[in-house]
């Protein structure tokens, strides 16, 4: 079974668009969540998402966009961006989103592997560095964990004493990439498919993954897509300025 696994949309419909343009042959869709949020193109996002199928894990910007929880602790510029998707988001995408199932979740038919947003400890953790990562390496029982929330593709491992940061190594900094990964037997890994929306590891291309639970191999995948088109429209809806400016340099 190969598996796309897509995290932190953030409402850009043009790095989605060019995601599944991109996307090698897949059997099925995992959402590690943050369908919206900073970007202006909530409703098609969201259609599209659930056109593809699930399951969809929420991420904190769901929750806040949905009233699950509020803005309190979102700084000013992802606060504003809640409330404005919050007056977009068309009754049915709104409930939709609302309903969104807490992580981790699990496929019946996928053993061993489980989906969060953040970390398999707390749904709104950052696992940006590996001492972050420890804890939950060591806590979870299930050996492999998709993540998202940072919006930086790689992630971690851990085999016995020793732990390490993964980052695919790209060279073209232009066109679509691939990068490899063979999972071991033995390490336990969290592995993070990087923002299809806003990438933030100095890498402006939109990013995603696809794994093949047969072969045991994370493909990490890197697309262009058209950041012009999404900034003008995030600039047309007078969303922060500061959100188009980002998306240019993915940080
Ligand atoms: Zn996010």
């Amino acid at each position: 079974m190969r598996i796309l696994i897509l995290s932190d949309i953030h409402a850009n419909l043009e790095a989605l668009e060019a995601c599944l343009e991109a996307a090698p042959s897949y059997d099925r869709v995992v959402n590690l969540g943050d369908v919206v949020g900073y970007g202006a193109s909530p409703n098609e996002v969201i259609e599209q998402s659930r056109k593809l199928g699930g399951p969809i894990v929420r991420g904190n910007h769901d929750k806040a966009c949905s009233g699950v929880t509020s803005i309190d602790g979102f700084n000013p510029v992802a606060g504003m961006a809640v409330l404005w998707t919050r007056t977009m988001l068309a009754r049915e995408n709104l409930h939709w989103l609302h309903e969104l199932p807490q992580g981790p979740l699990t496929l019946e038919d996928v053993p061993n592997v489980q989906f969060v947003h953040g970390s398999p400890l707390d749904e709104d953790e950052y696992l940006i560095n590996l001492v972050e990562a420890l804890e939950p390496l060591e806590e979870t029982e299930i050996p492999l964990t998709f993540f998202g929330h940072t919006h930086i593709q790689g992630g971690f491992l851990l085999n016995g004493e020793d732990a390490a940061v993964l980052r695919p190594v790209y060279k073209a900094p232009k066109s679509k990439e691939e990068f490899e990964l063979k999972l071991k037997k033995e390490p336990k890994y969290l592995i993070n498919p990087g923002s299809v929306g806003q990438p933030r590891d100095n890498d402006w291309r939109a990013a995603f993954a696809v794994y093949d639970n047969d072969a045991r191999i994370v493909t990490y995948c890197r697309v262009p897509y058209d950041v012009e088109a999404a900034q003008e429209r995030i600039i047309q809806a007078e969303l922060p300025e500061r959100l188009a400016a980002r998306l240019a340099h993915g940080r």
